[in-house]
């Protein structure tokens, strides 16, 4: 379960040094190295899984529980002003290594970073035919 040219699978089975923030049984967390803000975080599986379309249904829920507990944990600790969770799948959407992971990304009041969109406006034909290839 592991691929060996990852440098995730390297981390999260401890082959490769990084600041560990957490750890169990699935899981490892830890510090970003080029992080958005003070506190960035990645969890990630210590088996590899490609993306969200590969992770099993139990660790997709546990990853969850653990983002939960980390969340309240780390905004406690590092007092931020508010949370992101952001996941990446594919490169079109900004994933850069190819072994799930999850980031928990402290905010502060002012810290400058903007993780966004730009909003499109769509019509209401528009968005029913987008409502219409999804649950037909
Ligand atoms: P993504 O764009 O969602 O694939 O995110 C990859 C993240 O991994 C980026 O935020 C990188 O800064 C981070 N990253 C890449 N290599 C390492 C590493 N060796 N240790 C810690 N974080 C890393
Ligand atoms: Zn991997």
């Amino acid at each position: 379960m592991r691929d060996d040219s990852c440098i995730f699978c390297k981390i999260a089975n401890g082959d490769i040094p990084s600041k560990e923030i957490y750890e169990d049984e699935d899981f490892k967390v830890i510090l970003d190295l080029g992080p958005a803000t003070k506190g960035h975080a990645l969890i990630l599986p210590k088996n590899h899984y490609r993306s969200l379309y590969e992770l099993p249904d139990e660790l997709a829920s546990k990853v969850m529980l653990l983002a939960k507990k980390m969340s309240v944990q780390m905004t406690e600790k590092l007092e931020c002003d508010g949370f992101n969770l952001v996941q990446n799948n594919g490169e079109a959407a900004g994933q850069t290594v190819f072994h799930f992971h999850l980031h928990l990304i402290p905010r502060y009041e002012e810290d400058g970073q903007v993780l966004g969109w730009k909003a499109l406006q769509p019509t209401s034909e528009e968005l029913s035919e987008v409502r219409r290839l999804l649950v037909e």
